[in-house]
């Protein structure tokens, strides 16, 4: 009788004290069970188009990420894809009924909008039949990556959208699941640096234009740590960025590193990096040609850019830094 009562008296003290908590374990269980969802759409897609399952994950990031660079013009269609299809190119540019699910008068205006799940209508807002509208052409190619790339290309025609998926595939091929978007901090929390938001700053070290990023201090020989899952797209000398890196993540996000002293042995273009793995050393190399060093004090540039489809755009990475900052030092207080 006494536990019980002392069960009940602090069940709502508990509830209140920790509400963020609360908040944020029921947002990590509801992301899970969308990925778990997803998979099974995506191997019951795979089984209908004989397309690895990896692939047909990656291509749907894809639409995705492109979705949340554009969101006026991409309206979410389906539930679980991130499939973009416009109406004219559903339903043909000459159909006099743009909302058209009629398989056979798609078929006749030349619109691409499929029937996957068998309703007998091609569906611009059912999962299936946005998924094999784009897989089943892609299919059509074969199914070994280069058949892939070629399928991928005829839809896309476009050569970002291809690199793209073939990044994506290369991480999900990898790590086999989908959830992969934990992050880390660029430095190790241990260490001593320092960092404020300088976006916009002309005075900055390694942007472009004006300063696209975030200036960490530390001292020479830091450790530089990937912030994401992702592959190296770029890895060498640039005459402002010096020694640097750019990683690629499941956002069409690029996380551009720069001014290392060096990079570890193993970094190659093309090579899978995860949150927290070291990629090179904090230093002061750029603004000269290949090797120069020491013409501005030792930091980390850290910039991050979004895919948009046919350009890039630089993004102030200063409020990621900070929460990715606040997150390790939670889980390292553990
Ligand atoms: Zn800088």
């Amino acid at each position: 009788m006494f536990v019980v009562l002392i069960v009940i008296l602090l069940l709502p003290a508990y509830a209140y004290t920790f509400p963020y908590a609360a908040a944020e374990n029921k947002q990590q269980r509801s992301t899970e069970e969308i990925f778990e969802a997803r998979l099974e759409l995506y191997n019951n897609l795979s089984v209908m188009t004989g397309l690895p399952w990896q692939w047909i994950a990656a291509i749907d990031q894809y639409e995705r990420t492109m979705t949340k660079a554009k969101p006026k013009l991409r309206p979410k269609l389906g539930e679980l894809t991130g499939i973009y299809i416009d109406e004219h190119r559903w339903a043909g540019q000459l159909n006099p009924d743009p909302k058209d699910e009629e398989v056979f008068s798609i078929e006749f205006f030349q619109g691409i909008g499929l029937d996957g799940d068998g309703d007998g209508l091609a569906s611009r807002s059912n999962d299936v039949d946005l998924l094999y509208t784009v897989l089943f052409p892609v299919s059509q190619y074969g199914n070994t990556s280069e058949d892939i790339a070629i399928g991928l290309w005829e839809y896309y025609q476009n050569p970002r959208a291809v690199q793209r998926i073939q990044q994506f595939h290369q991480l999900y091929e990898h790590y086999d699941e989908l959830n992969l978007f934990k992050h880390a901090f660029p430095l190790p929390i241990g260490n001593t640096y320092a960092y404020k938001d300088t976006w916009g700053d002309r005075r900055g070290w390694g942007g472009r234009r004006i300063h696209e990023g975030t200036d960490l201090f530390a001292s020479h020989g830091t450790p530089v740590r990937s912030t994401c899952y992702g592959v190296i797209e770029i890895k060498g000398w640039n005459r402002y960025g010096g020694w640097r890196v750019g990683i690629r993540d499941l956002n069409s996000h690029y996380h551009y590193y720069a001014h290392l002293s060096g990079f570890t042995k193993e970094l190659a273009i093309g090579q899978i990096v995860e949150p927290g793995q070291v990629i090179g050393w904090v230093g002061s190399s750029g603004y000269g040609k290949p090797g120069t060093s020491g013409k501005f004090p030792p930091h980390l540039h850290y910039g991050i850019y979004s895919d948009r489809g046919l350009i890039e755009w630089a993004f102030d990475p200063y409020p990621s830094l900070k929460h990715w900052e606040n997150e390790e030092r939670r889980r390292l207080r553990k």
